[in-house]
């Protein structure tokens, strides 16, 4: 169980914490008279929280406290959930401005405990916190959580405000699809995480929302008649693989026409996508480039129109922002500008090294100091940040160490929203539920321990085999120190630099040593799961006993349900690919 000392030094914004107190005694030998009361006709997610807090009351002490509504008169011994009568009988007023769509309160009041937060999802991660915290519940993947038995609960005096500092969190990995999991870890955002109403939803992205320049004026509608609508480079107007002119008035006049009809059909949507194409091709007319040369930098001309298109919409769309890539040509952050109110600017971290933390690798500097600039000028900087390699989906990356201090470079930066993409087509990759847990967790607080975060995970999810899988994982970190001038990006192929015959040996040994010690059929297939990395590093790396190597791979690789070995092919056309003699991507 975490302490207080331990809760104020959390990195979320907190009023106080008090570290002495009287305690509240919630259940003595699986007995409880204490009762959860929740606001009659609560919202979906309040209702819920309720019920999760009886599900995993009665699974920690075996005692079911009775759900009732805030219509019963206020009484001793109640865990109020939510915004209700009684919250407000004890004369707390609950800020839910300042809480905003996730932040909470927990608060001991004489023999009471008040578990409130901003709508909808605040009360419900307020729930899982006190779970989490004061209880030692984990929910480490879907399937596998820790629930602490014991049959009385005390709880200590708690006075806290949490208000996470990244407002949107997102872990990409396909085998954290799941809606509890998600909640219960405090992910808030994108597409594939099917989040329900109980949930407290999500942060829904339009299906508008990166590279839609195009999008917005189609080429095919309009460059026959008006190539002025286009990108002039090098003296030719394209209406293709380039951008459009941004300075001209009929193309901001149907960019706001296209991102209305967008915004009516998509009422649930919050963020959509105003940003440049997936390419260069930047417009060279005289406008543009005025704009580009006053800003010192190609997001000129891109900020002022997307400045006046969040203008000219924020009155009718007051729930709705647009987002911007600050991306490729257009990264650096404009010598004047400010985004407007409703605008998210949106760095990507592509291109930098992920084997050192951000800022504490010489490759990262540039990136790192557009970052900072743009966290000067513009309080929602959100990050597409990568976890993995996705050309070798499979192969060991050992980025696990740099979650933690990323995250908190990025805090640092002012950064307030985080989508970390990871293993998002497949199943059962490097480390994939581990990496999806532990960036989740940081996500609501980057100053938690990444250290204790990994070896809880470990201990439960490889049993007796965990400490040999954290020495592999120590093996792999070691050989990266001991290479000075070792870089890698998330495209980059296995290298003979990096995987030397001692280095495969070496992991083998320790894997087969888990393999040994794993004292269950579930913890032998997550061993020989985390094998598959140097078997298929073996085997990208071979030339002889190529086929049987191979072929051995692929047949494991399917009986233990990875269902890719790279972001873009399945597992069978990979194969045929590699036996063609081609890259498995
Ligand atoms: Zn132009
Ligand atoms: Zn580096």
């Amino acid at each position: 169980m975490k302490n207080r000392e331990m809760i104020a030094k959390e990195g979320l914004d907190m009023s106080t914490v008090s570290k002495m107190g009287k305690p509240v005694t919630i259940a003595i030998d699986g007995l409880s008279d204490w009762r959860i009361v929740v606001e009659e006709g609560a919202i979906a997610s309040e209702t819920h929280a309720a019920r999760e807090l009886q599900h995993f009351l009665r699974e920690i002490c075996g005692a079911e406290l009775p759900i009732v509504s805030d219509e019963q008169p206020l009484a001793e011994k109640e865990l109020i959930v939510g915004d209700n009568r009684h919250l407000r009988e004890l004369g707390i007023d609950l800020d839910t401005g300042r809480l905003g769509q996730d932040g909470f309160v927990l608060k001991t009041v004489g023999n009471r405990l008040v578990i409130a937060g901003g709508q909808p999802r605040g009360t419900l991660y307020g729930v899982y916190s006190l779970l989490e915290e004061e209880l030692g519940c984990r929910w480490f993947t879907r399937t596998e959580s820790l629930i602490p038995k014991r049959s009385s609960i005390q709880l200590p005096e708690i006075n806290s405000e949490r208000i996470p500092r990244i407002a949107t969190r997102t872990a990409l990995f396909m085998d954290t699809y799941d809606g509890d999991w998600a909640a219960r870890n405090k992910i808030n955002c994108w597409s594939p995480y099917p989040l329900e109403e109980k949930h407290g939803g999500k942060i829904a992205m339009s299906e508008h929302f990166v590279h839609t320049f195009y999008k917005l004026v189609p080429p095919e509608a309009y460059f026959e008649a008006h190539p002025e609508y286009f990108s002039l480079v090098d003296g030719t107007r394209r209406g293709s693989d380039a951008q459009l002119c941004l300075s001209h008035p009929d193309v901001f006049r149907i960019a706001l026409e296209q991102l209305r009809r967008w915004m009516d059909e998509e009422p649930e949507a919050a963020i959509f996508g105003v940003s440049q194409n997936d390419c260069t091709g930047a417009c060279e007319c005289e406008q543009c480039r005025a704009l580009d040369e006053e800003e010192e930098s190609p997001i000129g001309s891109i900020l002022t129109f997307v400045n006046r298109l969040a203008e000219a919409i924020e009155e009718e769309y007051p729930d709705k922002r647009i987002e911007t890539l600050a991306y490729w040509y257009s990264r650096k952050p404009p010598k004047h500008l400010k985004p407007h109110r409703n605008v998210i600017i949106r760095l990507c971290s592509m291109e930098c090294c992920f084997m050192h933390p951000l800022d504490q690798c010489e490759q990262n500097d540039s990136f790192v100091q557009d970052v900072v600039g743009w966290g000067k000028i513009c309080d929602q900087v959100y990050i597409w940040d990568y976890l993995v390699d996705f050309k070798h989906y499979v192969m060991p990356y050992p980025n696990l160490r740099v979650i933690a201090p990323n995250i908190r470079f990025f805090t640092e930066s002012n950064v307030s929203g985080i989508m970390a993409q990871g293993a998002h087509t497949s199943l059962k990759t490097e480390f994939a539920e581990m990496k999806s847990y532990l960036t989740a967790r940081l996500l609501w607080n980057p100053e938690l321990d990444p250290q204790t975060l990994i070896q809880e995970f470990a201990t439960h999810y490889y049993g007796a085999a965990a400490e040999s899988i954290l020495a592999y994982i120590r093996l792999l970190e070691d050989r990266v120190d001991a290479l000075v001038g070792y870089h890698a990006g998330c495209f980059d192929p296995p290298t003979d630099k990096y995987f030397s015959p001692e280095l495969l040996d070496e992991s083998e040994r320790l894997l087969g040593h888990a393999l040994r010690l794993a004292d269950s059929p579930e913890i032998e297939e997550r061993v020989r799961t985390v094998h598959m990395q140097v078997k298929y590093t073996r085997m990208m790396l071979l030339t002889e006993k190529l086929n049987q190597v191979r072929s051995d791979f692929f047949k494991e690789a399917e009986e233990l349900g990875i269902t890719r070995v790279t972001e873009w092919k399945p597992l069978e056309e990979s194969k045929e690919r590699l036996e063609t003699g081609q890259e498995p991507f």
